[in-house]
């Protein structure tokens, strides 16, 4: 099966996506940025489903560091053709209170990571005539959301740079989409403020916030040989949020 690189994965939606490709018999690299612990835990928890895997730390922000990362990774276990943008970060606030940074560092991480991953990634799927991208957007980058115009801009913009790769890569055999979760029970989620997550249920027709599995089966099929004729989507899991 393919070598899969999934950003951000030491936790959360990533670290069930770094599962689902592993369990779908694909070699997983798991990133993080900072400690390598609980990202080791994710990559034993992989192997344990017989593949290879290893938990390596970068920025996806720094682009140097995303080329040395996957020049690493090509060379130790082959070019990778599964490329999973998960790594994100929220900096809440609203509009006329937010700082320059918090603008700046949001879309840094979430927008210009996923350029620079996929951008590095790319040029060795191109190569490989093989390639499926799937990149982690956002209903607030689709809908927009009170407090996040950082954290919306840089899931729409997700979008937009999904779209024209999938145009640009197409005729290479590399398939590029998005997923859009709604709202999904992780740490990120974890840290909304009192009465925000009693609200948002009741806007959700199953009542209920998602479950990281329900994002990582949409992922691993979006990252399988059954998914060869989409590209170019953004598919939106927000249990009926929108
Ligand atoms: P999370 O905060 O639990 O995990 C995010 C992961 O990204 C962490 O492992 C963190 O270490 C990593 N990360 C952050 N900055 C990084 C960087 N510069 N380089 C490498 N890794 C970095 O988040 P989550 O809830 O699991 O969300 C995963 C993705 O799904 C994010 O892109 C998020 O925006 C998106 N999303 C989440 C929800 C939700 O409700 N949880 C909804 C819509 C979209």
């Amino acid at each position: 099966m393919a070598v899969a690189i999934v950003t951000g994965a030491s936790r959360g939606i990533g670290a069930a996506i770094a599962r689902e490709l592993a369990a779908r018999g694909n070699d997983v690299i798991v990133n993080c940025a900072g400690s390598l612990e609980k990202a080791g835990i994710v990559a034993e928890e992989c192997r344990a489903k017989g593949v290879q895997a290893q938990a390596m730390a970068w920025d996806v922000s720094d682009f140097a560091a995303c080329q040395a990362a996957v020049k690493e990774i090509k060379d130790k276990f082959g070019v990778p053709t599964i490329l999973v943008n998960n790594a994100g970060i929220t900096a809440d606030g609203l509009l006329m209170r937010m700082k320059e940074d918090q603008f700046d560092k949001v879309l840094r991480v979430n927008l210009k990571g996923t350029f620079n991953m996929m951008q590095v990634c790319s040029a060795l799927m191109v190569r490989a005539k093989t390639g499926r991208i799937v990149n982690l957007s956002s209903v607030a980058g689709v809908m927009g959301n009170a407090g996040q115009v950082n954290y919306s801009a840089s899931k729409a913009g997700v979008i937009g740079m999904t779209k024209s790769a999938a145009k640009e890569l197409g005729a290479r055999g590399i398939t590029v989409n998005a997923i859009a979760p709604g709202f999904i029970a992780t740490d990120m989620t974890d840290a909304l403020p009192e009465g925000v997550r009693e609200k948002a249920e009741k806007q959700i027709a199953l009542g209920r916030f998602g479950r990281p599995e329900e994002i990582a089966a949409l992922a691993g099929f979006l990252a399988s040989d059954a998914a060869s004729y989409i590209t170019g989507q953004v598919i939106v899991a927000d249990g009926g949020l929108g």
